[in-house]
């Protein structure tokens, strides 16, 4: 049987390898043999070292569960949920942040193949750095320590689409098109560029009108990335 060594999306070791027991398995023989020791005595060490990933790090694992997701070789799905919720109830220790579009077919915690607690994921259409998305976003890495934020734009994006049209819309709907805006005048009307562009913009955005954001990058604690989403393949390219 082939061996395959997967890295940790938390913690970057490698295990979960075929021909390896199983988290699940080594859990359910730790729980026997500690017999009345708490679950958080013996859970595996992904839900406690998170926050100790640098900022590459962090970035490096998201990536690496991405390449899983797309390889539909997916490790998030042998957690044991019963215990993740157990041990995430009165902390929560999310190792990376995505700001994502709302859309319905960019599932975060699938994408980069984690689970409970792993993920500060914050969304809004079109990814954009709202006043609130910031306010979340310097939460989640000031207090809960996460240590890459990235935002990701993805393939056909409705409301990067409707920006581009500029057509009435109903409701509060157009209140999206004045942030898309400055990536619609860059994009030239190409719109896998606008959605490419805004990421960027938005992710610029982030690292520069939050002072405190601003301040953790520049200590080296924090860093903040675009990516897109490719609907057709589940692959996700940072932009640079
Ligand atoms: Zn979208």
């Amino acid at each position: 049987m082939k061996h395959m060594q997967m890295v940790c999306g938390c913690c970057g070791e490698q295990h979960h390898g075929l021909g390896q027991p199983s988290r699940r398995s080594i859990m359910k023989a730790g729980f026997a043999a500690a017999g009345v020791l708490s679950a958080a005595a013996i859970l595996p060490h992904r839900a406690f070292a998170q926050t100790m990933l640098t900022p590459d790090s962090a970035l490096q694992a998201l990536m690496d569960g991405n390449k899983r997701f797309v390889q539909s070789q997916l490790n998030s799905c042998n957690d044991d949920l019963t215990i993740l919720k157990q041990n995430t109830v009165d902390k929560q220790e999310p190792f990376a942040a995505v700001l994502s579009c709302a859309d319905s077919r960019v599932p975060v915690e699938l994408v980069f193949d984690q689970s409970i607690g792993h993920l500060f994921v914050t969304r809004v259409a079109g990814n954009l750095a709202t006043s609130e998305i910031i306010a979340s976003l310097e939460y989640g890495a000031a207090v809960l320590g996460t240590s890459v934020i990235l935002v990701l734009g993805h393939s056909g994006c409705g409301a990067v689409k409707a920006a581009m049209a500029g057509k009435p819309v109903p409701g509060q709907i157009s209140d999206l098109f004045a942030p898309i805006r400055p990536a619609v005048d860059e994009g030239k009307g190409n719109l896998e560029e606008t959605i490419k562009d805004n990421a960027q913009i938005q992710a610029h955005l982030l690292a520069t009108a939050s002072p405190l954001l601003a301040g953790l990058i520049k200590d080296g604690k924090l860093k903040v990335v675009a990516g897109y989403y490719a609907l057709d393949t589940g692959e996700v390219t940072l932009l640079s």
